[in-house]
């Protein structure tokens, strides 16, 4: 079918490759890309064999031209952007030059304020749309399989949609006392960050951590959760017509939080640079340096993700809820991808987006985020590709209609 070029191969990225590499029908020919070219090679010639081609390249892709001079040479149908979120607007204006589709999972964040909304990569839907080309927002889990099952419970279930719920839970065990299970930098930077959810039209914010609840979830058991900000509220709120509140919400262990709370008292969490013996240092990013890589926790992660939404509408006139979740196993991720769940549950879909793109099943020039789509041949190719979802008509929901109930 035809080529993809990857930029990236990080934990995320490997998974996408490998799935790439199992879908080579769609797949026939990938370039992996990134800053580290020996970590391309490695992969390379670990899934080398099969049916789709593998080819590597070094970049910089905070560099417009040197991207542009590397999607010219490869030719692909498809940018992928794995990378970090600093790394978006580049990638974005390269496939603009080149007129080549874009996808990424994660929205544009300067690298110096911890802020991320989807405002920059907004401003570049009309001259996708004029280029012709399509850029897919945000095709991980969450955001990602979040604003797909959000697309699907309004399709096939609701005539309105009230609330949501999204609910993200991780009960795996690394076995460490504090490790992140996707790169250090960008996951302080969201768990440290305000909380913040929607409701009547206006986005009410809280302190970080300040709204807790505890939830059963399916598969798992008990878990505390708390309210965060999470990027696909923004676009959910926009594009779900009617919805009238969203929230987000992730489990946090207590020596998660003690020890990020110890981190963040003594400044190892800040991104104001610092002098330290004739260097300037970040100190976020030389405690990413001395904690472990998630890569490496893949082996060690025992135990099941859980993430799903929970929604509150009207069809018929009735009130209805609904809930539909994936149940993921770490251990079983690391049996097939060599690589731990959450790094399992963003890859995956990110080869589906790509593939939805490729294959032109989705097909519409702009800048789109992914709840804008038919959501039917996604939830169709979840279920093939390594992330079943589940449902529920009766759930347990997370609590009363008043929110600050907090503790
Ligand atoms: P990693 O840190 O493991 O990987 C990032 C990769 O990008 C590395 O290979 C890194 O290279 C490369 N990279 C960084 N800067 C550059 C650059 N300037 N030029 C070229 N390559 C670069 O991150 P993850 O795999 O954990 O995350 C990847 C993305 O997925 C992030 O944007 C993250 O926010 C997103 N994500 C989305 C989720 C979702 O559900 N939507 C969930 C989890 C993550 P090097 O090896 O040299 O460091």
């Amino acid at each position: 079918m035809g080529k993809a070029l990857i930029i990236g191969c990080g934990g995320v990225a490997s998974v996408a490759i490998h799935k790439c590499v199992q879908n080579s029908e769609v797949f026939e020919e990938i370039c992996i890309a990134s800053r580290t070219k020996s970590k391309c090679d490695e992969l390379k010639a670990k899934l080398d064999g099969g049916k789709t081609k593998i080819t590597t390249a070094q970049v910089d892709a905070n560099n417009v031209d040197e991207l542009i001079a590397l999607i010219e040479e490869v030719k692909p149908d498809i940018v992928i952007n794995l990378a970090l979120p600093y790394q978006d607007l580049p990638i974005m204006d390269a496939c603009l030059a080149t007129k080549t589709h874009y996808m990424d999972t994660a929205n544009y964040e300067p690298e110096d304020t911890a802020k991320f909304e989807y405002k920059w990569q907004w401003e570049y839907h009309e001259r996708f749309e004029k280029a012709g080309i399509t850029a897919l927002l945000g095709s991980g889990f969450d955001p990602g399989v979040t604003g797909v099952f959000s697309a699907y419970a309004l399709k096939h279930h609701f005539d309105e949609i009230e609330q949501i719920d999204i609910l993200d839970c991780n009960a795996g065990d690394h076995g460490y006392p504090f490790a992140t299970n996707f790169n250090p930098e960008i996951n302080i930077r969201e768990v440290s960050a305000n909380g913040r959810y929607w409701e009547n039209g206006e986005w009410i914010e809280t302190k970080p951590m300040e709204i807790k609840r505890v939830y059963n979830f399916p598969e798992v058991g008990e878990k505390d959760m708390y309210l965060l900000y999470h990027e696909e509220l923004e676009s959910l709120a926009k594009n779900i017509l009617g919805l009238k509140r969203i929230r987000f919400f992730m489990t946090f262990g207590q020596s998660y939080l003690t020890h990020l709370k110890c981190l963040e008292n003594v400044g190892m969490t800040s991104i104001e640079p610092i002098e330290f013996e004739g260097n300037q240092i970040i100190p976020l990013k030389f405690l990413k340096a001395v904690l472990p890589d998630p890569a490496s926790l893949g082996p060690r992660t025992k135990g099941k993700t859980n993430i799903g939404c929970i929604f509150k509408g009207k069809k018929d006139g009735k009130d209805k809820t609904y809930y539909v979740y994936n149940v993921c196993d770490h251990e079983e991720c690391y049996k097939e991808v060599d690589s731990q769940a959450v790094s399992y549950t963003t890859g995956v879909p990110a080869m589906i987006g790509a593939m939805m793109l490729m294959t032109g099943t989705w097909n519409k020039s702009g800048v789109y985020n992914i709840e804008e789509f038919d959501p039917d041949p996604f939830m169709e190719a979840l279920n093939k590709w390594g992330l079943p979802w589940k449902e529920n008509f009766d759930p347990e929901l997370v609590d009363s209609d008043s929110i600050k109930l907090s503790e």
